[in-house]
């Protein structure tokens, strides 16, 4: 009998801290145009979880930019914030088989310990409620083979690290929600920015311990200001919502190595993505992890 590979499911995970900007929109067409090119699903998430952070109706700001831009999703938009109960249950499994512990070092205590925690709380049982917990890395495998840049080896300190998985004001952190989320989506390859490479053997592990097939992954360069400055919210980059949609488009596909025909320039971007979809391979993004990109700042 021969086992039928499950069909291709991609995502792209916005967190509606911000709108949408040159940097997120390429994550959003790259992630769009490797599962297109591969007559798969592209499932939109809203990564909601850090509710503090969140800005009001940022969510569909950033649906209508996606749909403005011609990215037309799959199915329905999962939100974390209403998936708080499937956290609590994985985190309960976590706890039962003894792979956490509750954390009670500060900010300041890691900075004095050079930055990347040394897992000292992983002896002493502490039980008290408004704690961090943490999940033993166990040594985390530190390679792994990336769809855009290769062999990859991530540096020993932050593979040893024990990391925080539910934060100390209670709410669940980003390392365990993406892992619990792309897991019950079902997603079998990840496309996203470079700045989540490092992250990558913690979220492989971390679902191969939940018993799960481990995606894909592959990165794409980051846009950036100069060098280690990317183009994010916290750089106040534009809404590109702002921008002429075509020649957007036009620039994100030349970022992304698939510079259209010029009389594509300014077709509109259903046309750009068409073209893109039929010629879209992986292996003709630049193996940069960061681009220089002024332009749409
Ligand atoms: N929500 C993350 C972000 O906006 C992306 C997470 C991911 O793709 O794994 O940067």
């Amino acid at each position: 009998m021969s086992i039928v590979p499950p069909a291709y499911i991609g995502r792209f995970a916005p967190s509606p801290s911000g709108p949408l900007h040159f940097g997120s929109l390429i994550a959003a067409v790259g992630s769009y145009l490797q599962a297109k090119s591969q007559h798969g699903q592209w499932l939109v998430r809203m990564e909601d979880i850090d509710t503090p952070r969140m800005l009001p109706d940022m969510d569909s700001a950033i649906l209508r930019t996606l749909e403005q831009f011609g990215l037309q999703w799959d199915g329905v938009v999962l939100y974390q914030s209403q998936r708080l109960a499937r956290y609590r249950d994985m985190f309960s499994q976590l706890q039962q088989q003894q792979l956490i512990y509750a954390c009670q070092c500060s900010r300041k205590q890691i900075s004095a310990m050079g930055g990347t925690y040394d897992n000292r709380c992983g002896a002493l049982q502490l039980t008290a409620d408004n704690l961090a917990w943490r999940l033993r890395s166990n040594n985390v495998n530190t390679q792994f083979s990336d769809l855009v840049f290769g062999a990859q080896q991530i540096s020993t300190p932050l593979a040893q690290e024990d990391y925080i998985i539910k934060r100390r004001d209670g709410l669940f952190a980003y390392q365990l929600v993406v892992v619990v989320d792309d897991i019950d989506q079902g997603i079998t390859e990840v496309i996203r920015g470079a700045d989540l490479l490092p992250m990558t053997p913690r979220q492989q592990a971390l679902c191969s311990l939940l018993g799960a097939p481990v995606p894909r992954y592959g990165h794409l360069p980051l846009a950036v200001l100069q060098p280690g400055f990317k183009l994010s919210k916290q750089n106040h980059a534009a809404a590109i919502s702002q921008w002429p949609v075509a020649e957007v488009m036009y620039k994100v596909l030349c970022f992304l190595g698939h510079p259209p025909p010029l009389e594509l320039k300014h077709a509109a971007v259903a046309e750009q993505l068409s073209w893109a979809t039929a010629c879209w391979q992986l292996s003709r993004v630049p193996r940069q992890m960061e681009i220089s990109s002024t332009e749409f700042r």
